[in-house]
């Protein structure tokens, strides 16, 4: 009874809460509509213009209702000003309605480590980047010094008042406050200690895969590699995927991969070329990203399946490296050892730090 009573409560409040917040955000770009004007002159940020105009060259729409913003409304309203879009003055053009989703990603307040046999205590601490006090304070009730196989651990708390940010550069950054990339049944995380990321890099990398299942429903498992450790720096054997910015997925394939243990080299005609297509523009229409490192063959296929469905000359050459080997300015550039997965490097933030 009581429970029940405390779930129709928790309905109200969270209908409330999210009435509430609407009409802030209406309130937030109401009073923000004169400043975007100034800020659209300043105009978008490299990477994300290029991005943008990459959109409008033909090559299918920005997605319109899937803004990541950091978490208040007035980051929204000044992310999207400043970047993502100049919004026009009259409000009524504005690429919302009330009642539209802003955030279509999903997050994760909570990461629980499920202990395997011959885990310790020590062990736990070391990939999760935790202290004993951290580890004591999140499990007041385990006694950690006597760990059972099977047991569930909580190893990460979201702590609500901060940002998931990076520091410095890919190569030799770190990560600040990271958030663990969620869980889910459609794709495999392959190291959960290993996926710990900048906001915006869990947020659109969740909201790329969401998406890419509502389209291919029944698509195999994407295995999801190694982003970073929570407090980022060096993680083995990579050189960058040090502040929270880079992320290794495995290719769609016909045929399903062996198992879901690790990255599998793709023949190339075993490589989806319309799913891996489809994932590339979703991601570059999201805006956030700077480089992809992918083999160059496989380029050369997702380059003819682009012009086959229609893309410009200029959408090709902006996006792809292919037929070059290395060097110009774009987006999915050949790296060796690209044949098992690809490698996504997303772009500064505001949120982030000396980053380059
Ligand atoms: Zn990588």
């Amino acid at each position: 009874m009581l429970a029940r009573i405390v779930r129709e409560y928790t309905g109200v409040v969270a209908r409330a809460v999210s009435l509430v917040a609407i009409v802030l955000m209406w309130t937030v770009f109401g009073t923000g509509a004169e400043v975007s004007q100034v800020e659209a002159q300043q105009g978008p940020s490299g990477s994300i213009a290029g991005s943008l105009r990459l959109a409008a060259s033909g090559f299918g729409p920005v997605p319109t209702n899937t803004i990541l913003p950091p978490d208040t409304l007035e980051r929204i309203a000044k992310r999207i000003r400043q970047e993502r879009w100049s919004l026009p003055p009259d409000a009524k053009e504005w690429p919302f309605e009330a009642g539209t989703p802003v955030v279509k990603t999903t997050r994760v307040d909570e990461l629980w480590h499920t202990v395997e046999p011959g885990q310790t205590l020590r062990r736990l601490r070391l990939m999760y980047k935790v202290s004993n006090y951290q580890l004591r304070k999140l499990n007041p009730d385990i006694n950690l010094r006597d760990l059972d196989a099977g047991q569930r651990i909580l190893v990460w708390k979201r702590n609500p008042e901060k940002i998931a940010k990076s520091y410095g550069a890919a190569h030799w950054g770190r990560l600040y406050n990271a958030e663990p990339l969620p869980d889910d049944e459609k794709y495999v995380i392959l190291y959960p200690h290993r996926t710990f990321g900048t906001y915006y890099t869990v947020s659109e990398v969740k909201r790329v895969l969401d998406n890419y299942y509502e389209k291919y429903p029944d698509a195999h498992k994407l295995m999801v590699g190694d982003i970073s450790f929570r407090r980022g720096r060096s993680m083995h054997p990579h050189k960058s995927h040090r502040s929270g910015r880079d992320i290794d997925i495995s290719y769609p394939r016909h045929e399903p991969p062996p198992n879901y243990r690790r990255f599998h080299y793709v023949r190339r005609s075993n490589l989806d070329v319309k799913k891996t297509l489809s994932l590339m523009k979703d991601l570059l229409d999201g805006g956030y990203v700077e480089y992809v490192f992918m083999d160059r063959w496989f380029q050369k296929l997702l380059r003819e399946e682009a012009l086959a469905q229609g893309a410009t000359q200029e959408w090709v050459e902006k996006v792809f490296q292919y037929p070059d080997y290395s060097g110009g300015t774009a987006i999915i550039r050949h790296s060796p050892g690209h044949r098992n997965h690809f490698h996504v490097r997303f772009t500064c933030q505001p949120t982030d730090r000396r980053c380059e």
